[in-house]
């Protein structure tokens, strides 16, 4: 893509609304546009760094046998008043009536749909386990929407349901899907810490927070600072890895501040382990047994022909809500650098192009083509600009590698630079094998 071309309303003046760094960034690097209070259009910069997320959450998500499905945005109210949280959900609903006066929903979650699809066609533990998928705009007329994209009305979530014959086998997609969580956080360049939290208007007596540190999150958090050190990559998928790595997880104190008790923590905690700081919840997942099975009637023949309940988790990620994380968790002194798994392109070809320079230009093309035809997604910069203020535009851009085609280029030897390292002068060769790694 031609910078030239790219439709990307950078922005100098910021609304005073903007008060974190990420929401000031992706209004500034023309990310998203509000359209009104929290709802946004997602640009195509913005877009694209979320399409990247959601594609690591889907082959995370695939790895682990859960299947992708659609449910629809909008809903009917009476599989929500089977539930009984028709009335429960309160204002954070959006109620809508039809033409012909019927009550339905802007879907803030949707444990109620998916049951009711599963009750119509399972029948048998025979099927059991199944572990379904979506991600889909929710909406939630939220009080305060704020931050950005961070809490809004309408915003974009993976959520994902479990059922499960027995309490022990749903533990068993539980601590996969906890699992899960931690392996795609940390293709997102996250450090995620998985804390106990209270199970809310979801219900159930099982529940993990997924939260990133950031000094502007919402969620207080108190935890042992050995949790930050839990090296995740030595558990597997098998169940035994899972549930030792649960009970890893358990051993050390991490709470979020509904669950926070002070003199536990203070009695288990050494004082100088103990962290108490922001983070931002970036996913949650419940244990919640037969909460919605049992009064949607969504019953099962077990091994002896006896109907019961099935059991059910759900399993949000914040997809939307990970961009803006993202930004806080990378946006350090000015310069925004995501990590290569998501960045909006792989690397930016910035000529001088100062006095006209016809060769810088056609050099880079050159090189642009080059990386183009080894399926390098690469950014050129063809703007007829200072090199000062093509350096300023794309620290807030923020992809992680340049290629500078200035006075230290020659002919066949570029300025190579990543982001926040100092630059180094490589072949094209050694350029295209640094991006492959
Ligand atoms: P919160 O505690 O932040 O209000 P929640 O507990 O209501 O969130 P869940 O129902 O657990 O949220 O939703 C799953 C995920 O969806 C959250 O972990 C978060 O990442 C994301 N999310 C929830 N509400 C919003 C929102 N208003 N705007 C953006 N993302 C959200
Ligand atoms: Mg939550």
């Amino acid at each position: 893509m031609h910078l030239s071309k790219l439709f990307i309303p950078i922005t100098k003046s910021l609304p005073s609304e903007a008060k974190i760094k990420s929401h000031q960034l992706m209004l500034r690097t023309g990310m998203i546009k509000q359209s009104s209070a929290g709802i946004y259009s997602w640009l195509p910069l913005g877009f694209k760094v979320m399409k990247k997320i959601e594609q690591i959450v889907r082959e995370e998500q695939n790895l682990i046998g859960a299947q992708e499905m659609l449910m629809p945005t909008i809903q009917s109210s009476e599989i929500w008043k089977e539930s009984g949280r028709y009335d429960d959900y309160g204002e954070e609903m959006l109620r809508i009536k039809d033409r012909q006066g019927r009550e339905m929903l802007y879907g803030p979650t949707n444990e109620e749909l998916v049951t009711d699809i599963f009750r119509s066609s399972i029948k048998s533990y025979k099927s059991l386990p199944q572990l379904l998928y979506h991600i889909q705009w929710k909406f939630r007329d939220e009080i305060r929407p704020r931050f950005g994209v961070m809490r809004c009305k309408e915003f974009y979530m993976k959520d994902a349901y479990s059922f499960d014959l027995s309490d022990e086998d749903a533990k068993k997609s539980y601590n996969k899907m906890f699992y899960s969580y931690l392996k795609t956080f940390e293709r997102l360049g996250l450090k995620a810490i998985p804390m106990a939290a209270d199970t809310g208007p979801i219900g159930g007596d099982l529940s993990h927070e997924f939260v990133i540190l950031a000094e502007t999150g919402e969620s207080q958090i108190y935890a042992d600072k050995e949790i930050f050190e839990i090296d995740i990559n030595k558990y597997s998928y098998k169940d035994e890895s899972l549930k030792k790595m649960r009970e890893d997880f358990s051993n050390i104190y991490a709470a979020t501040d509904e669950k926070f008790n002070e003199d536990k923590f203070n009695k288990i905690v050494k004082k100088e382990n103990q962290v108490k700081t922001k983070g931002i919840e970036v996913g949650h997942i419940f244990y919640f047994g037969d909460k919605y099975s049992k009064p949607m009637n969504c019953l099962i023949d077990d091994k002896s022909g006896k109907k019961i309940s099935v059991k059910m988790g759900s399993y949000g990620i914040g997809v939307s809500r990970l961009v803006g994380a993202t930004i806080e968790a990378n946006y350090n002194n000015d310069v925004m650098k995501w990590p290569k798994s998501i960045s909006p392109f792989e690397v930016v070809i910035i000529p001088s192009l100062s006095k006209n320079n016809k060769e810088n230009f056609e050099k880079s093309e050159k090189i642009y083509k080059e990386l183009k035809k080894q399926n390098i997604d690469v950014l050129l910069d063809d703007v007829d600009e200072n090199m000062s203020n093509k350096f300023k535009k794309h620290d807030l851009i923020g992809v992680p590698y340049q290629i500078i085609i200035g006075s230290k280029s020659g002919n066949d030897k570029f300025e190579f630079k990543e982001l926040n390292e100092k630059s180094e002068v490589l072949s094209l060769d050694q350029i295209k094998t640094k991006l492959k790694t």
